[in-house]
């Protein structure tokens, strides 16, 4: 369904624009569904099967309880049973990077974070946000 090379034993995906275009909309859409206030933080996460999975910051007056749009959106592809992620809209904090590295370890897909930078579309593997990532495999 999408083109793929293999690069150190990962899959990296390229993702047409258009669908990339889709996630970028369908992550602002997402804007307003934050919790508890709208304008947080929405992701939206594409699987290899072409699903897309939305991802919603949900805030907690804590802020150490606080979930991230990410381990919300593949939290939600998860419970769909879902876990080969391909790409997702970005930029993500550093935490969720990690979250996002470490998902791609376990599924050994190289997940492309998909951004807009300025008019242009970028699609950059999160192996090459990682410059000394940790673990070198999967842990658990
Ligand atoms: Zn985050």
């Amino acid at each position: 369904m999408f083109k793929y090379k293999t690069v150190n034993g990962k899959k990296v995906y390229s993702i047409d624009k258009a669908i990339c275009l889709e996630m970028l909309a369908l992550a602002d859409e997402y804007l307003k569904r934050t919790f508890p206030k709208p304008n947080g933080y929405a992701v939206v996460a594409l699987t290899d099967k072409g699903n897309m999975y939305p991802g919603i910051s949900y805030c907690s007056d804590t802020f150490t309880l606080t979930m991230h749009s990410e381990a919300s959106a593949l939290n939600h592809a998860a419970i769909h049973g879902e876990t080969r992620i391909i790409a997702i809209t970005g930029p993500n904090c550093h935490i969720c990077k990690q979250l996002i590295y470490e998902s791609s370890l376990r599924s050994k897909i190289d997940t492309v974070i998909v951004l807009k930078e300025k008019d242009r579309i970028k699609q950059v593997p999160i192996s090459s946000l990682m410059l000394y990532p940790w673990p070198e495999k999967p842990r658990i």
